[in-house]
């Protein structure tokens, strides 16, 4: 399914409010010892480096500069965790894949923390994983889609930049995507379609986090 799933005006009404208040950063984790208790909902952000993904966490939580960009150094090296709607929900920032600037060491550090987290953390309810509209799935992300099919963690791609192309060209991208998910056990079967810079999605993808919370 690539069309935009519709919802309800309290669907989305939810979604504003989950979203409405302060989003606090809670702490960046560098190893699974750091991780906070599994005791609420928790929905996560993957993706290459300069998908948007801080944009597009940026955009959900009304904050200029909450996430930071994997073109900072700093905290895109951990999994950042913040607060949404005061105790509902963790989200949780992963750091990008794919960065170029980092050894070869610090890659595989990331790696395996980031594969440990998504294997074990039991509140993990959904992974958004973020692909360019543009560029559409790359084998990164055909690994991390194993990795997850494998541990039976849900996730839903979700198209971000798509004001860059043309319409016809984004349903195309999503139609497309749509079809390889067919073949993976734990994937979301709707592809969402968002632009941080035009707010397009935005609304809808609140309103699909706060049915997880
Ligand atoms: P990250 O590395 O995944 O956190 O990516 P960023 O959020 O830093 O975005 C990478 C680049 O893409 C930046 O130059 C953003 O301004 C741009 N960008 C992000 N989201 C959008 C979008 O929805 N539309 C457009 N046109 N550009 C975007």
């Amino acid at each position: 399914m690539a069309d935009e799933a519709g919802y309800s005006e309290d669907a989305l009404e939810a979604g504003r409010l989950l979203f409405a208040g302060d989003a606090k950063f809670v702490k960046g984790v560098v190893d699974l010892k750091g991780l906070p208790a599994s005791d609420r909902t928790e929905v996560c952000f993957a993706g290459r480096s300069n998908v948007g993904k801080s944009s597009l966490i940026n955009a959900l939580t009304n904050r200029a500069k909450l996430a930071r960009s994997s073109a900072e150094p700093g905290r895109t090296r951990e999994l950042n965790y913040f607060d949404i709607g005061e105790g509902r929900l963790y989200l949780v920032d992963l750091p990008g894949f794919g960065y170029a600037k980092v050894s070869k060491s610090q890659a595989e550090a990331w790696t395996k923390l980031t594969k440990a987290y998504l294997r074990g953390r039991p509140s993990l309810r959904r992974v958004f994983l973020l692909v360019d509209a543009r560029r559409g799935l790359m084998d990164t992300d055909d690994e991390v889609m194993d990795m997850m099919d494998k541990s039976a963690v849900t996730y839903q791609i979700v198209l971000t930049k798509v004001d860059k192309i043309a319409k016809g060209e984004v349903d195309e991208m999503a139609e497309k995507i749509a079809g390889k998910l067919k073949k993976r056990g734990a994937a979301h079967p709707v592809v969402r379609m968002t632009s941080s810079e035009k707010g397009w999605g935005i609304p809808e993808l609140r309103a699909e986090i706060a049915a997880l919370a």
